[in-house]
């Protein structure tokens, strides 16, 4: 089975063609999707861990370990296949997505995902623009849909009281909670995981905050063709999806490396925000920087496998470029015009043009079209193991500098 997904995939076969070759072998019986999973994705190190397999499953068959899926329990398996379809590395997007989101006209697409306007927004408490990461629109957003009962939860990242720059996940239904995990932290987050706790304890509507491979993996659990609950469970209730703009994200190690680049124990380490340099805020308010190009040989090797810089399939896609304590926002679906609107005319959020600061769309587009430049669809991309041997794990360069990027033309001038 694996072997056919494989000849699909590099006799140049249609993307949208690959699911039907584990739908069909799961018709003909025998084959398990979480295997084709492992040994597609998993073990060699395509996986992003988004986690979208694992809160899928109606059977835990998998649990997250160390920003992986693992399968603990195959016997369980019902073969249900949800895993497979709705893992956003194994195959790119349905080509009736789009029509499942309701865009927000015109639904511009300048190849960073579709959207009807852009501002930048912030919360108007500056309280909240202190603790959160740029101007605050997440969090208020977030806090505004829970306090008009818009949302009963948001599933959201939030930090671990002991190791700040590391991430958790936690469905957050108050608004302490929802400050408490204001900011980002520049490891991988599990978010997504909490989707399991608001399912248990049927809280609904929620929201969903999430790096742009959270929002595939929940956009693709929402748009599966395969109506057994818990899909169907993602599609009622998740009400809003908000992205964060995302070049990568860093390893655990990189907070060491971190420290040692600005001479400071890493625990002091209160927050990191990335503004073409690393900016680091210690507990004691001093702010000490590092240089971007010597942190991002720390970014996580499994980030090659990403396309997307902005979160194009959200409702919302939030990223913290162009002008200081403000969010720049993409609104994309008439869900998210809904939220940001409310929000303004409560007096919770307030907005300004994007013309206001032109640097923030000029660097939106040079960075998503980076972050595709030259390269193919995950799945056609090498393993990691791969890549080992090659010697080159830096998703920011591999495909620019490194072993894939085109080979240089030779210069015929006498
Ligand atoms: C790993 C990462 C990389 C990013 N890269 C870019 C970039 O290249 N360019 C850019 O413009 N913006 C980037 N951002 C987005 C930016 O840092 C801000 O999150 C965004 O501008 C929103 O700011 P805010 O003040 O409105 O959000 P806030 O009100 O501060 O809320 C931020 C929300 O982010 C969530 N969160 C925090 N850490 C994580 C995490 N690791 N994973 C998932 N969710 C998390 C929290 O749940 C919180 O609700 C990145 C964010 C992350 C987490
Ligand atoms: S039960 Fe379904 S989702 Fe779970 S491992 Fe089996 S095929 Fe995958
Ligand atoms: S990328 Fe996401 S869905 Fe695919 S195997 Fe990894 S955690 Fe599972
Ligand atoms: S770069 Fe892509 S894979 Fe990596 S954390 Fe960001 S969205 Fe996820």
């Amino acid at each position: 089975m694996i072997d056919r997904y494989r000849y699909l995939v590099e006799s140049g076969a249609d993307p949208a063609e690959w699911s039907y070759a584990w739908r069909s072998a799961l018709n003909r019986g025998g084959f398990q999707a979480v295997d084709l999973l492992m040994e597609e994705i998993v073990e060699t190190g395509r996986c992003v861990g988004c986690a979208a397999c694992v809160t899928i499953c109606p059977v835990d068959v998998c649990e997250y370990r160390t920003e992986r899926p693992v399968d603990r329990h195959p016997e369980a398996c019902v073969l249900c296949v949800l895993c497979a379809e709705v893992c956003p590395v194994l195959r790119p997007a349905d080509k009736d997505l789009h029509e499942m989101l309701d865009l927000r006209p015109p639904a511009i697409d300048e190849g960073f995902g579709p959207y009807g306007y852009g501002v930048y927004a912030r919360s108007t408490d500056p309280d909240w623009v202190a603790r959160a990461q740029d101007g605050g629109l997440v969090s208020a957003l977030v806090i505004h849909g829970l306090e008009t009962n818009a949302l009963a939860g948001a599933v959201l990242g939030d930090v671990k009281p002991e190791q700040r720059q590391i991430g958790r996940h936690i469905l957050a239904t108050t608004r302490e909670e929802v400050l408490g995990a204001a900011g980002s932290r520049y490891t991988y987050s599990p978010n997504t995981l909490a989707l399991l706790d608001a399912m248990r304890l049927d809280v609904s509507p929620i929201a969903v905050v999430g790096v742009p491979c959270q929002v595939d993996g929940v956009r693709f659990q929402q748009n599966s063709s395969i109506p057994l609950s818990l899909a169907n469970w993602y599609r009622d209730n998740i009400a809003l999806v908000i992205g964060l703009l995302c070049s990568e994200a860093f390893t655990h190690e990189s907070i060491a490396k971190l420290g040692e680049m600005i001479d400071v124990e890493p625990e002091r380490i209160e927050n990191i925000n990335i503004k073409g340099k690393v900016v680091v805020r210690l507990n004691d308010g001093e702010i000490r920087t590092a240089s971007l190009k010597r942190y991002q040989e720390f970014a996580r090797p499994a980030c090659l496998y990403c396309l997307d810089y902005g979160a194009e399939n959200a409702d919302i896609s939030a990223g913290g470029i162009g002008m200081d304590n403000w969010t720049l926002t993409l609104v994309r679906t008439e869900a998210g015009h809904r939220a940001l609107q409310t929000a303004i005319d409560d007096g919770w959020v307030e907005s300004r043009p994007l013309e206001d600061e032109p640097r923030g769309m000029f660097l939106f587009d040079m960075l998503a079209a980076s972050k595709k430049k030259n390269r193919p669809l995950p799945a056609l991309m090498p393993t990691l193991p791969e890549r080992e041997t090659l010697g080159w794990l830096n998703p920011k360069t591999f495909y620019t500098k490194g072993p894939g990027a085109p080979a240089a033309i030779e210069d015929e001038t006498p």
